[in-house]
């Protein structure tokens, strides 16, 4: 942490799965540019990601397809329409249970293309750690390289840190730790 994902099916694979509480993590997308395009449905079809849109000025279905491993992708427009269309998505994923959460950066399909390039990094992320009345909520900016460690439940004003690479395999002992920092606070 901070990560960067050698493929989409990595960045996929940490999405689904809560590092804290190891559930299966609820997986949406978002699909831009803004206001012009439309995300209707989506699936994974073994490596495939299929993105179904909708251009909202010109009213026709749109439909991406993405190989999560070489990244390769196809994008069909309907009603033979120039096919020639710029389009980005991001992944946002929340945990049911200790709704922690976690947001992909963009990942541009340019049409010129027709793989994505650039890094699929890590964009924002929440981790909620808790233990009795005590909640420590980390807000993970990366771009920015700043955390943000939040007490809900005990005193002390949000501290705002570069980011720790915290060990998440032993939340008790991570908890101890995250109350020194009220101290700091
Ligand atoms: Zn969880």
């Amino acid at each position: 942490m901070p990560q960067v994902f050698s493929s989409l099916k990595e960045l996929i694979d940490y999405c689904y799965l809560c590092p804290i509480c190891n559930e299966r993590r609820m997986l949406d997308i978002s699909i831009g540019p803004d206001n012009e395009l439309e995300l209707s449905s989506f699936k994974i079809d073994q490596n495939d990601l299929i993105l179904n849109g909708w251009l909202t000025r010109e009213q026709i279905g749109t439909k991406s397809t993405v190989n999560l491993l070489t990244g390769d992708f196809e994008t069909l427009i309907y009603g033979g329409f120039d096919a020639k269309y710029d389009l980005y998505f991001y992944f946002y994923a929340k945990c049911p249970r200790c709704q922690s959460s976690f947001n992909s950066c963009d990942i541009n399909l340019y049409h010129f293309d027709k793989r994505i390039e650039g890094p699929l990094d890590m964009d924002q992320e929440t981790r909620y750690v808790s233990k009795g009345e005590i909640t420590f909520s980390l807000d993970y900016d990366y771009p920015n390289n700043k955390l943000t460690i939040g007490f809900l439940g005990a005193k002390g004003k949000d501290l705002v840190l570069p980011i720790i690479d915290f060990d998440f395999s032993d939340l008790d002992k991570l908890f101890l730790r995250l109350k020194t920092f009220i101290l700091f606070s």
